[in-house]
């Protein structure tokens, strides 16, 4: 635990929150500030900050966990798609410095006029570029090379 952490608070039940699933490793709760209604994080109970420190038993149990919450809160929601959405890093988004994945429900076009201050999910920008073949085998290198 990090006593300055505001998610390993919640874990320890320093703060309150709208607890949806917890298991020996993860904690899923409603986010404070959802994007759409449902907005839902799931964080290992574990301290790590970005997702390549979590141990493989934590990554392990958080991605047990995803699926049947996508589906609870699709369900409960009545909506038909959602982002799972993990930023690492301030410069990435990051705010809270404790992994966690967003589900962010993302109401039908048509229902999202209705929507309103409830919120109509994630806006993606997505400023995509070409991938070039020397580009390419240059990454593949470096990154199966990184992976050993
Ligand atoms: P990030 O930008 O780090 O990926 O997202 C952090 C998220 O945590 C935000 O969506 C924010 O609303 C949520 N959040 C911050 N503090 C709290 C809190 O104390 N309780 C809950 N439930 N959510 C929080
Ligand atoms: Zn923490």
């Amino acid at each position: 635990m990090d006593d300055n952490c505001i998610f390993c608070k919640i874990v320890a039940g320093q703060i309150p929150c709208h607890k949806l699933y917890e298991d020996g490793r993860v904690l899923a709760f409603l986010d404070v500030g959802p994007l759409s209604p449902g907005h839902t994080l799931v964080i290992p109970k574990h301290h790590a900050v970005t997702l390549d420190d979590l141990p493989d038993e934590d990554a392990a149990a958080i991605g047990a966990a995803l699926p049947k919450l996508v589906k609870a809160v699709k369900s409960a929601t009545g909506t038909q798609a959602c982002n799972v959405l993990q930023n690492n890093g301030e410069i990435a988004g990051q705010v809270v410095m404790h992994v966690h994945f967003h589900i962010i429900p993302k109401p039908a076009a048509d229902a999202q006029a209705d929507a309103g201050a409830a919120g109509t999910g994630l806006g993606i920008g997505w400023p995509a570029g070409k991938l070039d073949d020397a580009t390419a085998g240059e990454l593949v290198k470096k990154i199966t090379v990184a992976l050993d």
